[in-house]
């Protein structure tokens, strides 16, 4: 083992040393000094630098995290540090124990084999030494001890200390305060992975987690988060995001759970109980109402109270009330007009006052608009840093009376509480025992991926496939290769070893059977650089935002200049490009063009005068496509109006015959193949946080799919994908679809186990699926109001006062959401919520009910599911309950429980649900308390929202 570069703790600075510790010997950890350590280990092995960094690094100097990552730039693994930490942070040094390592001998002790193992030896003794050892993992319940210490830490804070504590540093952590010994603590996004401090375990988050309906996975997957943010120091996971899936468009939905507030809060308890067991603070989010991306940061949800109590609030309620989350995150949204982040209604009246919650409540990054409304309602935490609740706001504020002393105690308390209740002052956050890379997580990612996959058609038992008789498989598609295992935005993990759904299923196939893989369709940037315009391009460069002025022009070939970074510099100079060219069709038949840009620019494309394209300025992009049809030899004009949001050029459009954007190979294999995987759906790129989603497939892939399917009917497609897509154009045509979600870097792996039949699909569809946008419930709703816009005059220090125009979303579609539209319509979807196909059968029978109870009291209700197939599977069996006799207008039909049962051929089990008061009631929106109506209930079990085949009637006193 190396060792290049030595810290000086005392003088804070590096000095260089020659010295080199041989392989296989020990050596001497120096009291005063850090090293910074090779990525090769004794024996030779390149170890990831990620992983080395948090293992060792971070680990040997735990709670002084700033030096290693000085430590790590100087050692030339700078790409372990992520650029939120490239800059230098001042170091704040705990107690002598925790800087002074205490010295190994040369031993003989055996933890000499590699440099891992001996890091880990050094550690352990330093810790055990240290008296230090974290063994104690579960937060400690408040306590009168707590209190007291918290208390007297918030009495030696002067106000200005206590108001630096109320914003965060350096992207991801909270504020530390040296005075008082207070380090600050890490922070890390976590809906599929511990994602912020290099590589991960990749999990099946979010909706796919949701399609698992598995309460004991989510538990597991809890815990393997909360492992994996200790072995990385980490104190806060920025997750679960509970938000509903109200519309298929919100560019989030993968990132949330379902279209069910029962089923999120069912899911996100265990999911947090299982990080909290760990030492780790969960943070449920968007607190309140995130359902849409576009416009996130200004747009208001306008939603009555009742729909909110009802539909959007029950998770995060079970989140706080019987989860005991430590950590809540407020949205990006406005709700009714108010930004959350000081929303009194949210933030005062509901979480803090009616749940008690008494844990932090931070803001999302640069959510917060003004200082002083924030303090009084409710906010603790703005985040990344002070902003608006700085020192100079709020040191006034309190000054002229307007925010109490009180106010601003009170959320340094729920941050030292809470610290202190984790012993996060007492004990180093890095765990020895919890490693970044585990074979462990890699198992629970593999399960869930398993356990959520969906089979939504199996026409004529095309799957599973029977490895005697396959002797070739095409795999084709976008999304074969590279493994997609989840959507873009802040919860992007990147996954140590992603499996693809080609290497699964080859790995799997063994050498016996043929894969072939082509990925069909080009990738966006060829299909920008090879589109052959006619007649050239004139690009045009006006030197303002309006397309007026002199400009400077040039004549590119093409008009390709998109890179897939979603941000950039912000461009100061004014500028707007038009392009002007034509398109020559070489045959009749439908054309695509495709346009991408970056976040922030905006920009509209005509053809022959008509808009076919308009992206306005947003947060993020997509590429876009419209389809054209075109006669042979016509000739059409093309205008691309650009607006560069950030510096430089990021547009890209171009055109090609759908015909033949399909490789000749991909039609070749599928020709010669016995069967054929098309591998669809979206992407990171393509479904992301900070925009909104099509409904309608990437670009191509429906042609692809049509194309494919007609050379080979045996063609089973996999959709990667938060939620429902439209599949109008090729379903008829497919034998078999399975709805992957994202699911993790084992997805490879499980989409082969389940297409081979080694594993039995059980994943059940955590939302309804439509056969088109228009028929989504939310869909009239979704856009803002017309004319119905506000503006928000917003004034940050050191800053020009800034007019934001609020658009108003009016939540008409009230508690119709999902399948309690459906089912009180009485219309059908494509794919109803809770639907999933299993390669056996299932039979319910004997429902057991009470015929009359107390209303107010726990009803059991327990019925028998029977594996009546031949292979053992997973059943969800579900209950909804139905109010007939209301006295206000309820959804048909509402899920109140839920249970999984595995179960061998020709077994039954008799499950036993409990339904509690709150299982009958509504949000009775004059009294303002939930309410049941006595009188008549329906009790209805089954395997999805339409399929309940047993039901009971139940008077309720
Ligand atoms: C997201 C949050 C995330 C935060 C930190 C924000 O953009 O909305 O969900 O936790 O970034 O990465």
């Amino acid at each position: 083992m190396r060792i290049h570069h030595k810290l000086d703790l005392n003088q804070r600075k590096v000095q260089k040393t020659s010295k080199q510790v041989a392989n296989e010997r020990p050596y001497l950890v120096d009291a005063s000094h850090l090293y910074v350590i090779d990525t090769v280990d004794a024996v030779g092995h390149r170890h990831n630098p990620g992983a080395v960094l948090v293992q060792v690094v971070d680990g040997l100097q735990f709670h002084i995290r700033e030096f290693a990552h000085l430590a790590v730039r100087i050692g030339g693994i700078a790409d372990a540090v992520k650029p939120e930490i490239k800059k230098e942070t001042p170091v704040y040094i705990l107690r002598a124990c925790e800087v002074s390592f205490p010295v190994m001998r040369k031993s003989q002790n055996p933890y000499t084999q590699s440099f891992v193992s001996l890091s880990i030896a050094c550690l352990l003794s330093m810790l055990l030494s240290c008296g230090l050892i974290a063994s104690a993992q579960a937060p400690a319940t408040d306590s009168p001890q707590i209190e007291a210490r918290a208390h007297a830490l918030v009495a030696k804070l002067t106000l200005e200390q206590k108001i630096e504590l109320l914003g965060g540093v350096d992207h991801m952590f909270t504020h530390a305060v040296p005075a008082i010994d207070l380090p600050r603590f890490k922070m890390s996004d976590a809906s599929v992975g511990v994602r912020t401090w290099g590589p991960t375990t990749a999990y099946a988050g979010g909706a796919a987690l949701a399609a698992t309906w598995d309460r004991s996975f989510a538990r597991r997957l809890g815990e393997s988060l909360g492992r994996d943010a200790r072995a990385r120091s980490v104190n806060f996971l920025l997750g679960p995001g509970v938000n509903i899936a109200r519309s298929p468009l919100n560019g989030r939905n993968f990132e949330y759970l379902s279209e069910d507030p029962f089923l999120n809060a069912a899911l996100a308890v265990p999911y947090i109980e299982g990080v909290q067991s760990q030492g780790v603070v969960a943070t449920v989010k968007h607190f309140a109402l995130n359902n849409q991306e576009f416009n996130r940061h200004n747009a208001s949800s306008d939603v009555d109270e009742r729909t909110m109590r009802e539909i959007y609030f029950p998770a995060f309620e079970a989140a706080v009330t019987q989860g005991h989350v430590d950590a809540v995150m407020d949205s990006y949204n406005l709700v009714n007009g108010d930004h959350a982040t000081q929303n009194e209604f949210l933030n005062l009246k509901v979480l803090k006052g009616e749940w008690g919650f008494q844990g932090i409540l931070m803001s999302d990054w640069d959510a917060t608009y003004d200082g002083v409304a924030a303090a009084n309602n409710g906010l603790d935490l703005e985040m990344p840093n002070a902003r608006f609740m700085t020192a100079k706001v709020l040191l006034a504020a309190v000054k002229a009376g307007t925010v109490k002393e009180s106010t601003i105690d009170d959320k340094v308390l729920r941050l030292l509480r809470t610290e202190l209740r984790y012993g996060f002052l007492d004990r180093p956050q890095f765990d020895p025992a919890d490693s970044t890379y585990s074979v462990a997580d890699r198992a629970v990612a593999l399960e869930g991926a398993l356990e959520s996959i969906t089979l939504l058609k199996n026409e004529g038992h095309a799957l599973p496939l029977d490895p005697a008789k396959v002797k070739t498989i095409a795999v084709i598609g976008p999304n074969a290769w590279p493994a997609v295992t989840g959507g873009g935005g802040s919860s992007e993990a990147q996954a140590f070893e992603p499996v693809s759904i080609l290497t699964g299923i080859a790995n799997l196939a063994g050498p016996n059977i043929r894969v072939l893989y082509d990925r069909g369709l080009p990738d966006t940037i060829e299909v920008f650089r090879k589109t052959k315009w006619s007649g050239g391009v004139m690009a045009a460069t006006y030197p303002s935002k309006d397309f007026t002025g002199a400009p400077e022009t040039a004549t590119p070939e093409n008009i390709a200049n998109f890179k897939p970074e979603w941000r950039g510099p912000e461009d100061k100079t004014p500028r707007s490009i038009r392009y002007t060219t034509s398109f020559k069709a070489a045959k009749a038949g439908k054309y695509l063009i495709l346009s991408a840009a970056s976040g922030s620019d905006s920009y509209k494309v005509l053809v022959d005068g008509n808009l076919v394209l308009a992206h306005p300025r947003a947060e993020g992009q997509n590429s876009k496509y419209a389809a054209i049809d075109l006669k042979a030899g016509q000739t059409v004009s093309v205008v691309a109006e650009y607006l560069p949001g950030f510096a430089g050029n990021r547009f890209g459009l171009g055109m090609a015959s759908e015909s033949d954007l399909i490789s000749g190979e991909a039609k070749q294999f599928a020709a010669a193949a016995d069967v054929v995987v098309i591998a669809a759906g979206f992407t990171a790129r393509t479904e992301s946080e900070g925009q909104d989603r099509a409904f309608a497939l990437p670009w191509g892939q429906d042609a692809l799919i049509d194309t494919i399917t007609k050379i080979n009917p045996h063609t089973i497609v996999t959709l990667s994908g938060g939620v429902g897509t439209d599949t109008g154009r090729w379903l008829a045509q497919v034998p078999a679809l399975l709805q992957i979600y994202y699911p993790g870097q084992e997805g490879g792996t499980a989409v082969a186990e389940v297409l081979f039949g080694k594993h039995n699909p059980e994943g059940k569809l955590p939302v309804s699926f439509d056969r088109s946008w228009e028929e989504n419930p939310s869909a009239p709703y979704y856009y803002p109001i017309k004319g119905a816009d506000t503006k928000l005059h917003v004034i940050e220090e050191g800053k020009p006062p800034v007019d934001y125009v609020i658009p108003h979303v009016k939540y008409d579609d009230g508690l119709m959401v999902g399948y309690r539209y459906w089912t009180t319509t009485g219309k059908h979807p494509l794919f109803p919520f809770g639907f999933g196909l299993s390669y056996t059968s299932f039979s319910f029978a004997n429902l057991q009910a009470p015929a009359t109870a107390a209303s107010g009291s726990t009803i059991s209700v327990s019925f028998d599911v029977t594996n009546t197939g031949s292979v053992a599977g997973a059943e969800v069996a579900q209950l909804y309950v139905s109010d007939p006799s209301s006295t206000v207008k309820r959804p048909e039909r509402e899920l109140k429980g839920f249970e999984k049962v595995r179960l061998a051929p020709g077994e039954t089990k008799h499950v036993t649900i409990n339904l509690d008061a709150r299982a009958f009631s509504y949000w009775d929106a004059t009294a303002h308390k939930w309410t049941i109506d006595p009188g008549k209930f329906v009790v209805l079990a089954g395997d999805s929202s339409e399929n309940t085949p047993l039901h009971a009637d139940l008077t309720l006193n």
